[in-house]
């Protein structure tokens, strides 16, 4: 972007294939049929589909795009897409036409064999289609490497299971849209059509310093440090949230803005986090397969950018060792196409039948399947962050707030509401200060699943973590309770007495789930445990949670994973887990035996030359403190070796372990205990050893110093 200063408006979205572009573009039939596909969810043919291709294959052209791609997201964590270019075979003059058919827009083809499948397909079965999302926009991707087109896609096995994030999320959708239009008609909303989870997703990131980056193997190779004394001052100064923002900082947010609302992401605000160096975007709430995408999108473009400003952006959870780590908030919501949001409670909260039973059923949903949202919420990252006193507990409980807290207590004790605590002014005791309106309700930033005025606010997401999983759960959950209450009520002889006694009653069953004070703290611990509530406080003790006969019953009623789907799924993230273990097991083995143990012998050996440097100019000096120095060295680094010998057992037996579970379960119960035991005595080194042997950057350097 040349220019210095421009408007957003005129940039926004420029290049993406949108409802306004495709209604310009496309004949009124075409562009009818396809808005036709978008709503109800019907296949397109083939004729309408080598239309649209056509259409944005000449508007992609038009942005310089030479290739066009189906963009996928596999169980990798990541997007995936193969590239191809428009042209076709050369003619005989010896020059090419570009093309793009209806068939190479609908379907793809990618070699699917080296994408986690979890024993869904074997290798011999290697074929695995994608197929367009019509419902999420292609868009144009303009950078160094040039402009393709991308075009949102689902990602199935021949035998159309899936294999991505994508297919079971729409899935879901369906089936929260189908049991949210029958509860709303009980309320007498003959309208809906369709009802659709709105979705915020507000993301947490580091920054460092590439060029410091790039001294540290184990950022490059497993994106957090692991080894890293903290520095004397930590966040403790509280200066850096919503602290200024450097220039250097600010440029490069401004840069990843504008590469996102050309993207159509309605990137919003950004303000520095709890820990220096620790930053957050949040985009305005989109659909949710829209808003993952945006997510993944938001991921892609913080990384990009931020090379281009050398500088790093680092996604991981938890990058440096007793500094706060990052997370992602997945605020969700349900809303009708008629613009009605079910989770807002309205000016009378205490009279919204429908409300009530909405967030009664979401209760019930959360505490049935705690473990599956704890599971959604799982990756290798946040085993680091969920209940280390910066993130919520890794046991799932629901903050509702005063207000609405109030209701449920009068339901619960009384059957039925009557009143509702209202908002109040808010006093500045400054004349000049407008008053303003307080919200009813604090906030807690201690829970993990909060409602928040008129959504509820997942919490426990990992940073680098894709938002799909959470939002399947999410979605079928709340689909299986409302289908509970509707079967319930349709055809009640008084509705609203049955429609009182079903939320009573509901909210008395799963009351447990609730928690307003704090989370962080041990009494909560112990209290939820009294409550039996789960407290699964790892990736590998979370996963099983996939396959239980409750989970499988659940995701089967609904049509959005099938048993095999599920199992596949669980294997997935088990042999994910030893992997990605067994790399930082070796990286630092890798860094103790070729860079830390030869510093530290360099720094003890000119530690002993200097003593007896010392001791031949002056015999009666005294050279204790050289030689304390020097046994503690010395003592560390015996303790660094045996532990060093340890991990290498360890992670060498790991590698011999077949299935996949067990793998998983020895290297979290064994290879990373061994880590953390290296870890110990260099950590402690770092402080005694000269900072000029060290033979990388300190947090210091890396946090402070960008
Ligand atoms: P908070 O301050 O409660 O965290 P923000 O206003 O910062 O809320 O918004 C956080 C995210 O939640 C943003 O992405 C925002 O667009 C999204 N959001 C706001 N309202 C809703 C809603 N009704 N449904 C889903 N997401 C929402
Ligand atoms: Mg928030």
């Amino acid at each position: 972007m040349e220019q210095k200063y421009f408007n957003v408006a005129d940039i926004f979205g420029e290049n993406v294939f949108n409802d306004s572009v495709m209604r310009e573009r496309l004949p009124k039939k075409t562009y009818q049929k396809l808005k036709e596909t978008i709503r109800d969810g019907k296949e397109l043919d083939l004729e309408t589909a080598d239309v649209i291709a056509h259409e944005m294959k000449e508007w992609a052209i038009e942005k310089g795009a030479t290739h066009y791609s189906h963009w996928f997201q596999p169980l990798t964590g990541v997007t995936a897409e193969k590239h191809d270019s428009f042209i076709t075979a050369p003619m005989s003059n010896g020059k090419v036409l570009m093309s793009f058919s209806g068939k190479e827009l609908i379907k793809g083809e990618p070699d699917a064999s080296s994408f986690p499948s979890g024993g869904l397909r074997a290798t011999f079965e290697a074929r695995g289609y994608t197929a367009w999302d019509c419902t999420s926009p292609a868009f144009v991707r303009q950078d160094a490497a040039g402009a393709t087109l991308c075009i949102p896609t689902a990602f199935c096995s021949y035998r159309g299971e899936a294999l991505d994030q994508k297919t079971p999320l729409l899935r879901s959708m369906e089936a929260i849209s189908e049991q949210s239009v029958r509860l709303v008609r009980l309320f007498g909303d003959e309208t809906t059509t369709r009802v659709l989870p709105s979705v915020g997703v507000e993301q947490e990131y580091f920054l460092v310093d590439r060029d410091k980056y790039l001294e540290r193997k184990d950022l490059i190779y497993t994106g957090r440090t692991l080894f890293g004394a903290m520095p004397p001052k930590g966040q403790e100064m509280d200066d850096h949230y919503f602290g200024a923002i450097p220039e250097r900082i600010e440029a490069y947010m401004r840069d990843v803005n504008i590469e996102l609302w050309k993207l159509g992401v309605s990137a919003k605000t950004q303000h520095n986090e709890v820990a220096p160096a620790q930053h957050e975007l949040a985009p305005i709430y989109a659909e949710c397969n829209v808003a993952v995408d945006h997510n993944q999108l938001i991921m892609e473009t913080l990384k990009k950018v931020a090379v281009r400003h050398n500088l790093q952006c680092l996604l991981h959870e938890k990058p440096f060792n007793g500094v706060n780590g990052s997370g992602k908030h997945d605020n969700w919501s349900l809303v009708t196409d008629t613009g009605h949001n079910l989770l807002d409670p309205g000016k009378t909260l205490h009279e919204n039948l429908q409300f009530q039973l909405v967030i009664a059923c979401i209760l019930e949903a959360v505490d049935e399947h705690a473990d599956l949202l704890r599971e959604s919420a799982a990756d290798i990252g946040n085993d680091h962050r969920l209940g280390a006193d910066e993130a919520p507990p890794a046991i799932i409980s629901v903050f509702l707030g005063a207000q609405l807290q109030d209701v449920v207590d009068q339901l619960i004790k009384d059957g039925e509401a009557t009143s509702s605590i209202k908002s109040t002014k808010m006093k500045t005791g400054v004349a000049t200060l407008p008053d303003f309106t307080k919200d009813a309700t604090d906030r807690n930033r201690t829970s993990p699943f909060a409602f928040t005025g008129n959504k509820f606010e997942f919490r426990m997401v990992g940073s680098q973590d894709s938002v799909g999983e959470p939002n399947v759960v999410l979605n079928t959950i709340v689909a299986e309770a409302f289908k509970k209450a509707c079967d319930t009520l349709e055809g009640a002889e008084d509705f609203e007495a049955a429609v009182n006694e079903y939320v009573a009653k509901t909210l008395k069953e799963h009351e447990r789930i609730i928690f307003n004070g704090n989370g962080y703290s041990q009494e909560w611990v112990e209290e939820a445990e009294r409550r039996g509530l789960p407290n699964i406080k790892s990736m590998v003790e979370s996963i099983s949670a996939l396959t239980t006969d409750k989970s499988i019953k659940l995701f089967e009623e609904f049509g959005v994973f099938t048993r095999d789907e599920l199992q596949s799924r669980a294997e997935i993230e088990y042999v994910q887990y030893a992997k990605e273990i067994n790399i930082e097991a070796r990286t630092m083995i890798d860094l103790t035996v070729k860079q830390m143990i030869p510093s530290i012998i360099a720094y003890a050996t000119e530690l002993g030359n200097s003593i007896n440097t010392i001791r031949s100019a002056c015999d009666v000096a005294d050279v204790s403190t050289q030689q304390d120095m020097l046994i503690e060295v010395s003592n560390l680094l015996k303790e660094a070796k045996q532990a060093l010998l340890k991990l290498q057992e360890v992670t060498a037996h790991a590698t011999t372990i077949e299935d996949s579970k067990e793998k998983a379960f020895y290297c979290y119960e064994n290879v990373t205990v061994a880590m953390d035991a290296v870890r110990a005595p260099i950590d402690k080194l770092e402080m005694i050893v000269d900072k000029e042997y060290w033979p990388m950057p300190s947090y210091g350097d890396l946090i402070f110093e960008v």
